[in-house]
């Protein structure tokens, strides 16, 4: 069976797997679609080393196609989201509820991965991990769960609360996402900030009340002005730069907070007035990854139909042609790219 997965670096191609082993407990599921992430495109960059083990994609919807035989909780034929890796429950983090801290958590994984003609969610995740897509809901608008799960982890770390003015740093398909979320947990006023005149555009028009080019105009004075000359309450830095980060934590009022959201590379440093951050009394936070909890009410989320998320998808692609979808997200093309199956 085809996969995509990372070769050479920068390449991406469809690579024969062999179909992972059924045990008991396990659901073997057909994906229906599965969205392109910009880890999907850091590691085609990356390449594969030269092995490659696992196929690309972790944001998919899919149709259970095997069950065992004493299963009682999934039937052949539901549709279901499932998290990508798994927290364990019982270590020290997920005890203090912060799962993606868990020491444990890629003991388990769907494999080969979501962008393949069959997937394999192990016993554990099925257990704890996967939920099932309404009947009413587009499965391109379910594969969306992960994304939207892991921006609602953000919101929730940085404690975005009712009335709160918020800026998103970055207009990829996570700034947009950010808007998204930070309007459905109540926030008064969106800003997103970013320098793609065509991404800015969609923005604009659905999730943000507020677009900032900053290649036109000063970021810091824009944010003030639209906030009193306080700066924003929450700050998100949704972009991979020191730069990002840095502009972010320009924009926050005094006792505000900021989250460091996007992934970096290794040993991205920034500098930090320490003498603005004392009297200022600003918080700062990181966020990574997505526990079952936020996939849940990702999808809770869509089934109120109080946030247009359809404009997220900016491009399908056949799964034949996943190739391209990688290349149209390495190339900021539109916002998110989904693959259809
Ligand atoms: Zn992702
Ligand atoms: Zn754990």
């Amino acid at each position: 069976m085809k996969g995509l997965a990372a070769g050479k670096p920068g390449e991406a191609l469809l690579f024969d797997f062999p179909q992972p082993e059924f045990n008991d407990g396990d659901l073997m599921v057909k994906p229906l679609a599965c969205g392109i992430c910009s880890t999907d495109v850091k590691m085609v960059n990356r390449g594969s080393g030269g092995n490659i083990e696992y196929a690309l994609g972790h944001e998919v919807a899919a149709e259970i196609v095997e069950v065992s035989e004493t299963e009682k909780r999934w039937e052949v034929g539901q549709k279901v989201v499932a998290v990508p890796y798994l927290p364990c429950g019982v270590c020290y983090y997920c005890q203090h509820s912060q799962p993606t801290l868990c020491k444990n958590l890629f003991s388990v994984f769907l494999e080969p991965g979501g962008l393949a003609e069959l997937v394999k969610i192990p016993r554990e995740i099925a257990s704890r991990g996967t939920f099932i897509i309404p009947d009413d809901m587009p499965v391109d608008i379910a594969a969306l769960a992960e994304p939207f799960g892991c921006v609602i982890k953000g919101i929730e770390d940085v404690g975005l609360k009712t009335g709160d003015s918020v800026l998103i740093v970055g207009d990829g398909p996570m700034g947009a996402i950010a808007a998204a979320v930070s309007s459905y947990y109540g926030a008064n006023m969106v800003m997103v900030a970013g320098l793609t005149p065509h991404r800015l555009a969609v923005v604009d028009q659905y999730f943000a009340d507020v677009v900032i080019d900053v290649t036109k105009s000063d970021l810091q004075a824009e944010v003030n002005e639209y906030t009193h000359g306080r700066g924003a309450d929450i700050v998100l830095s949704a972009v991979s730069s020191a730069e990002a980060l840095t502009s972010a934590i320009e924009c926050v009022r005094p006792g505000g907070r900021v989250n460091a959201f996007a992934g970096v590379e290794d040993g991205t440093i920034i500098s930090l007035d320490l003498k603005k951050l004392h009297y200022q009394q600003y918080h700062m936070t990181g966020s990574f990854g997505v526990g079952p909890e936020h996939l849940f009410k990702a999808l809770d989320m869509f089934a109120s139909g109080k946030v247009d998320v359809a404009p997220v998808i900016s491009a399908h692609f056949p799964f034949a042609q996943a190739v391209d979808a990688i290349a149209y997200a390495r190339d900021r093309v539109g916002l998110k790219a989904m693959v259809n199956f």
